[in-house]
């Protein structure tokens, strides 16, 4: 009995004793952070990254040894959100330490960061760091605000100016930082590096892309990671990796058909919200901590202030996290959640809602909770369940929004139709508010039906399988009767078959459906000028540019131009084109068409000179930098021609058309030898065997005794 007695005894000690170091050991770590405003900062966010597809968070099928790595030595939460599962506004949270509800960026395209907003750049910047920010996609180019407070906002991505891509990879976006880095690696800094590739499409390069083969997307994050780890050595050579504070975000997540969405810019769910959420700091944070605590992208502002030991702007809506670090106490928090994509886009009902402990309430035409604790996959919808618990949180997302919003900041923008053309290539389908008719907003778990038949018969359409696409998309137009692309895309496929009058009826039946939608109406006039219309098309459009329409204003005026550039009407094209220059001075679209419409009618100096303001905003731009050199032929300016040629063949040296054309100008300036070493060097990289090699050959026969043989023509024109 006496012994029974003892052993309990003991077992109750240990318990105890267990118990006790345990909290020790928690309190010691809170106290061994060590806040410290002289370390350098790295906030990289990881676009379109969910968490649970990080080996550290749980995922078997990646290898991410680096992120691991930092997470391992450092802390990561494991319940971290992302306000909204959109590109900028989820980095405008990140950068302002606010809800999209406050900084009013809500959507990629339409939305630029107001100038009075107050960043984390900003702050760091007046408190002597160095900023610098590398980017790796269009929708967080400068153009959108978040340059804010960086001394550079690199967001060169026509570095590989060939395709015009609007994204650049891993590789780029490393490559540019340290170049920075090799010259401010003494300084204090504060750098944001953006890594976009596992955004749709995922396309990772080798050894990747083998060895993902059948999760390209697991690839794309396995090959981010890599590039974390040429920053993290790049830090450790340069010896600062010890007083540096890391932070490692996602911006959102991905859904692969969870809840019927394929990407991430519709829903609310866990999919398209958990990112993983990272900090490392050798020696200042302790190493191996994780986190339950639900955390939010708008804490990563105020935490990175608090542990630099500076002042946390009484706007910012996020906490400091370090006190929560290393004690393991759940902190009572409710967020804020959004997504109007579907609003704006798609002509369907916004999403908004509200986290509050183990319950997700999300305000829908068919409103939606879930016990997001017990049923991760939120399929059990408890809304009509539980209405006392729905009233409530009715009741604290109104709260949540009237406490939250500002209405002070002005950050919508007047994005050009080129401009959203050119973010739909990312899959950005940026809509107007003037295209949505607001009396009917259905549901979108309704309205993602119709978005996927629209996908699905833009597939078919690359696919040249017709007959398919055209089912889908007009399977997709009773879903979606708001939402213009479809509309454009299925007249694609009518032009594509010859059936003109099937197009152009489609856009009458839709226009009369929809009478608000400008965007249709746009739409409608440039198919009318593909169809040689140009009277009809020329009357919507001026009718519509009387409507002052900002969002769609200069659209209107480029549309025009353009039409009268094809008709080879160059004085009207160039004064609708400046007109729509008014509307949008620095639209490098409207820049281009100008100087080919100057060009086209012989104002040589005019286009010259636009072609300078182009080249200083992109400096690698290929396309810029061969018409200047042919601009330059055209003034007269041989010289100036020469050395742009000189300067491309530089940058660019594997391009065949370059050294023809170069050659020509050359021979006609009597410089045979160098004509004759051009086109050799033509000839080398021209693989076709054409007419127009035989003429090369010819000409470096004549050129080599002297005969000037002019060209006839340039190879290639403006
Ligand atoms: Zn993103």
């Amino acid at each position: 009995m006496r012994k029974i007695f003892v052993m309990i005894l003991i077992f109750l000690l240990n318990l105890t004793s267990y118990s006790y170091s345990k909290e020790i050991k928690k309190i010691d770590a809170y106290k061994r952070i060590k806040k410290d405003n002289h370390v350098n900062i790295l906030l990289i966010t990881l676009d379109t990254t969910r968490a649970d597809k990080i080996g550290v968070y749980g995922c078997k099928d990646v290898k991410t040894p680096n992120i691991d790595s930092l997470a391992r030595s450092g802390i990561y939460f494991i319940n971290a959100y992302t306000p909204v599962p959109i590109t900028l506004p989820a980095h405008c949270s990140i950068m302002t330490g606010t809800y999209p509800i406050y900084h009013q960026v809500r959507n990629n395209g339409n939305y630029v960061l107001d100038q009075k907003t107050e960043t984390l750049a900003e702050i760091l910047k007046r408190n002597r760091y160095v900023t610098s920010a590398f980017v790796s996609s269009f929708t967080v180019d400068s153009r959108f605000g978040l340059d804010q407070g960086f001394d550079v906002y690199n967001d060169n991505l026509l570095v590989n100016i060939k395709e015009y891509k609007s994204e650049r990879k891993a590789e780029k976006v490393f490559e540019d930082f340290s170049q920075w880095f090799h010259k401010n690696s003494t300084e204090k800094f504060f750098c944001w590096l953006h890594f976009f590739d596992p955004h749709d499409p995922y396309d990772p390069p080798e050894p990747f892309k083998s060895e993902y083969e059948s999760n390209k997307y697991l690839g794309e994050i396995a090959y981010v990671d890599y590039y974390v780890g040429k920053t993290v050595d790049l830090l450790k050579e340069k010896q600062v990796l010890e007083k540096t504070l890391i932070i490692i975000v996602g911006d959102h997540g991905e859904a692969f058909g969870e809840h019927e969405e394929f990407g991430h810019q519709i829903f609310c769910y866990e999919e398209n919200l958990k990112v993983p959420f990272i900090f490392y700091a050798p020696g200042r944070i302790p190493e191996n901590l994780t986190s339950d605590s639900k955390v939010n992208l708008i804490d990563v502002m105020p935490t990175i202030l608090d542990f630099t030991q500076l002042q946390i702007p009484d706007s910012v809506q996020g906490i400091s996290l370090i006190p929560m670090i290393g004690r393991n106490k759940m902190i009572h928090r409710e967020f804020y959640i959004e997504s109007i994509y579907a609003r704006e886009a798609l002509g369907c009902a916004p999403t908004e809602g509200i986290i509050q402990g183990d319950f997700k309430f999300l305000r829908l035409p068919k409103p939606e909770l879930y016990n997001i604790k017990t049923d991760h996959k939120e399929k059990n919808n408890l809304f009509s369940k539980n209405p006392k618990l729905s009233r409530k949180l009715i009741k604290c997302l109104d709260e949540l929004i009237k406490r939250y919003s500002s209405g002070k900041f002005d950050s919508q923008s007047k994005l050009s139709q080129e401009e959203k053309r050119r973010l739909a290539s990312l899959g950005y389908l940026v809509g107007t508010k003037s295209s949505i008719n607001t009396q009917s907003l259905i549901d979108p778990k309704e309205g993602i039906e119709g978005y996927n038949y629209f996908l699905k018969g833009t597939r078919f359409i690359k696919e040249n399988n017709f007959e398919e696409a055209e089912i889908l998309l007009k399977q997709s137009i009773t879903i979606l009767p708001s939402f213009p692309p479809i509309y454009s895309r299925l007249a694609d496929v009518y032009l594509i078959q010859g059936r003109k009058d099937d197009a152009i009826n489609l856009f009458e039946k839709a226009i009369q459906d929809n009478p608000s939608a400008h965007i249709l109406k746009l739409e409608y006039a440039q198919l009318l000028g593909k169809l040689n219309r140009i009277n009809k098309s020329v009357d919507i459009l001026k009718e519509l540019s009387e409507l002052n329409l900002p969002d769609i204003g200069s659209s209107i005026y480029y549309i025009l131009g353009q039409i009268y550039l094809t008709k080879e009407k160059y004085s009207q094209s160039i004064d609708y084109l400046n007109k729509a220059l008014d509307l949008d001075p620095d639209n490098s679209y409207i820049k281009k068409q100008l100087a080919l419409a100057l060009y086209k009618f012989g104002r040589f100096k005019e286009a010259l000179e636009i072609y300078l303001k182009l080249e200083k905003e992109e400096p690698m731009n290929l396309v810029f930098l061969k018409n200047m050199a042919i601009l330059y032929t055209r003034v007269n300016e041989y010289d100036n021609a020469i050395s742009y040629f000189e300067k491309i063949i530089s940058i660019y040296p594997d391009v065949p058309d370059i050294y023809y054309n170069y050659a020509c100008l050359l021979a006609e300036k009597y410089k045979f030898e160098k004509a004759v070493f051009n086109m050799e060097k033509f000839l080398k990289l021209y693989d076709k065997d054409d007419a127009r090699k035989k003429k090369a050959q010819d000409y470096i026969r004549r050129w080599k005794i002297k005969n000037i043989a002019p060209c006839e023509n340039y190879v290639y024109q403006f």
